[in-house]
C-alpha cells in the first residue's frame, strides 16, 4: 500500500496511532479476522491489550470511507473507565467519544447530533443506552460496521458479574443489522463462553474446528489467563489471630501498595482496629462509607506509592493502579471468577507481585449464607412482582433500599431483591434500571419460568462455584494449571 493512500493497514495503524512495533499474542489474527467481517470471542488477561483488537479495525474501517463514515460501537459496562479510554484515544488523534449517564443533558444532545451527522469513528456506550428511543433514532443514521462488546462475561447469567442489560445485546445486535461482532473478556468458563455466543445469535467455534465455519461462526481466541508476574499462594489459617499475623507479615515484607480484601464490613472494621493498635497504618474502603468519602479514599490510594487498603469487593471496579504489589484475601471469596478478577489488580506494571489467599474453613459458612441470600425462591419473586405491580410509581420514587425494607429486614449481603429484579428485567416482565430504581411493567408474572429446575439450577451453579474455590485453596499442585483448567484452556 502506498504512503499517500488514505487506507491504512493494521500494521501502520499500530505504529502511527499507537506507537507500537508489533502486535501481541493473537491481536494480529483477531484484527485480520475482524477486517474479514468474521466474529470473534477474545479471552485475554487484563492488561494484555484487548482494546487494540477492536480499535485497530475500527480505525482501519473508518479510513476506507470518505463520506458517511461507518461507526464502531463499543459496549462497555464500566462508566468509570469509558472516559479514560476515550480520552486516551482522542490524544492519539482517534475520532472517538462516549455517551453515558454521567453526561449532562446538553452534552448528550450535542453528541447525539454529532453522531447523526456522521461524526466519530468509535462510540462507547453502556447497554442501558439502547433503552432510549432518541439514541436508537440517532444510530439509525449510521451504518454500524463493527460491534465490540467489552467485559462480555457480563452477558451470561452464569457469569460472576451478570448485568441484566447485557442480556439484551443479542437483540441490540440484531436491531443494528447483525454487524461484525467481537466480544472480549479476561475470564470466561466454558459455560460462559458458550452462553456469550448463543446470546449473540452466533455459534462458538473452538480452534480445533476452525476449518469448519459459517458466516455465523464466532471463533474463540483464548490467550490463556496466566499473568506470569503474579505469584499465587494459599495459607490455611485457623483463626483471626493467624489472619492478622499474615496481614502484618505481608505488609512488612513487601514494599509498595497493597489491598487486603474482606468479605464482611464488620470483620474489616475489626481488623482495622487491631492493625491500628499495632501501629500498622492503612486506609479502609467499603460500601457503607459515603460516596464522596469513597472517592476521596480511592484518589488517595491511586496517588500514593505505599498505601495498604483494607477493602470489600466494592473496591476495585475502575481501579487502574499499575504498581499494586500484593492482593491478600483475608476471607474466602465466593468464586474463582471473583478471585481471579480481584487478584488481577496486582502487578499491572509487569513487576513481581504476590497474591495470597487465607483459607479458614469457617469462612465457608459465610459464603454458603451468601448463596442462600442470592437465590430467592419462587414465592419471593412473586412477592417482589406483586409489590411492584401494586404501586410502581411509589417504588420508583422511593427507590431500592425502601423497597428492600418493605420486603424483608435489611440485611447486609442479602441480594435476593437484586437477583429477583435482574431476572424479572431479563424475562421482559419489567423494563428499566435497578439503580436507580426506575421500572416499567411490560408483561405479567412469568409463571412458566418457575418450574423447579430454574431455581435449583442456579443454586447448584453457585454452589459449584464455591466448591471450585475451595478446591483451589486445597490444591497441592500447580495453581496456575488449576486456573487454566477452570477457565477452559
Ligand atoms: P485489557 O483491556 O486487555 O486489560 P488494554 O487494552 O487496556 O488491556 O491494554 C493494556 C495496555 O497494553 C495498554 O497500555 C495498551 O496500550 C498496551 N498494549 C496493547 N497492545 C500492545 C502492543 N501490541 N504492544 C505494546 N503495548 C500494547
Ligand atoms: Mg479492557
Amino acid at each position: 500500500m502506498s504512503e499517500d493512500s488514505a487506507v491504512q493497514s493494521p500494521q501502520q495503524i499500530l505504529k502511527r496511532t499507537f506507537g507500537y512495533d508489533s502486535f501481541r499474542g493473537f491481536q494480529e489474527a483477531i484484527v485480520e479476522r475482524t477486517l474479514r467481517d468474521q466474529h470473534s470471542l477474545v479471552i485475554m488477561p487484563t492488561g494484555m491489550g484487548k482494546s487494540l483488537c477492536f480499535q485497530v479495525p475500527a480505525i482501519s474501517l473508518a479510513s476506507r470511507q470518505t463520506e458517511r463514515r461507518g461507526l464502531t460501537l463499543v459496549i462497555s459496562p464500566l462508566i468509570a473507565l469509558m472516559k479514560d479510554q476515550v480520552d486516551s484515544l482522542v490524544r492519539k488523534g482517534v475520532s472517538a467519544t462516549f455517551i453515558n449517564s454521567s453526561l449532562e443533558r446538553g452534552q448528550r444532545e450535542h453528541r447525539y447530533l454529532g453522531i447523526a451527522e456522521g461524526k466519530w469513528d468509535l462510540l462507547y456506550v453502556t447497554p442501558e443506552r439502547f433503552q432510549k428511543p432518541e439514541f436508537l433514532e440517532v444510530l439509525d443514521q449510521r451504518t454500524i460496521q463493527l460491534l465490540a462488546i467489552d467485559e462480555a462475561h457480563c452477558i451470561s447469567q452464569w457469569g460472576h458479574d451478570f448485568r441484566p442489560d447485557y442480556t439484551r445485546v443479542g437483540d441490540i445486535r440484531k436491531s443494528l443489522g447483525s454487524p461484525t461482532t467481537i466480544a472480549l473478556t479476561a475470564t470466561a468458563t466454558v459455560d460462559v463462553q458458550n452462553d456469550i455466543a448463543r446470546q449473540l445469535g452466533l455459534e462458538l467455534v473452538r480452534g480445533a474446528d476452525a476449518d469448519d465455519q459459517t458466516p455465523a461462526s464466532m471463533l474463540l481466541f483464548h490467550q490463556g489467563i496466566d499473568r506470569p508476574n503474579l505469584s499465587l499462594e494459599v495459607d490455611e489459617v485457623w483463626d483471626d489471630d493467624m489472619k492478622l499475623d499474615r496481614i502484618v507479615e505481608m505488609r512488612s515484607s513487601v514494599s509498595g501498595p497493597g489491598i487486603v480484601y474482606f468479605t464482611l464490613i464488620r470483620k474489616l472494621v475489626e481488623f482495622s482496629d487491631r492493625l491500628l493498635a499495632q501501629g500498622v497504618d492503612h486506609l479502609i474502603y467499603h460500601g457503607d462509607l459515603p460516596r464522596n468519602r469513597r472517592r476521596q479514599l480511592q484518589e488517595q490510594f491511586m496517588g500514593g506509592d505505599n498505601f495498604l487498603v483494607l477493602a470489600t469487593n466494592a473496591f476495585g471496579m475502575g481501579i487502574d493502579k499499575e504498581d499494586i504489589r500484593y492482593v491478600l484475601h483475608a476471607d474466602l471469596p465466593g468464586s474463582m471468577e471473583s478471585y481471579y478478577q480481584e487478584i488481577g489488580r496486582a502487578g499491572r506494571d509487569g513487576q513481581p507481585s504476590k497474591c495470597l489467599l487465607l483459607y479458614d474453613q469457617r469462612d465457608l459458612a459465610t459464603q454458603m449464607e451468601f448463596i442462600r441470600w442470592s437465590n430467592p425462591d419462587a414465592e419471593f419473586y412473586r412477592r417482589v412482582f406483586d409489590f411492584l405491580d401494586n404501586d410502581l410509581e411509589q417504588c420508583n420514587a422511593f427507590g431500592l433500599e425502601w423497597l428492600r425494607e418493605k420486603l424483608h429486614h435489611r440485611q447486609k449481603h442479602d441480594r435476593r431483591l437484586e437477583t429477583a429484579l435482574s431476572m424479572l428485567i431479563r424475562w421482559d416482565v419489567f423494563r428499566g434500571t435497578i439503580e436507580p430504581l426506575q421500572l416499567e411493567r411490560i408483561s405479567d408474572f412469568p409463571d412458566d419460568k418457575f418450574d423447579a429446575t430454574f431455581i435449583d439450577d442456579k443454586l447448584k451453579r453457585d454452589q459449584e462455584k464455591l466448591l471450585a474455590i475451595v478446591q483451589y485453596a486445597r490444591h497441592e499442585g500447580d495453581r496456575k494449571a488449576f486456573l487454566n483448567e477452570y477457565f477452559g484452556l
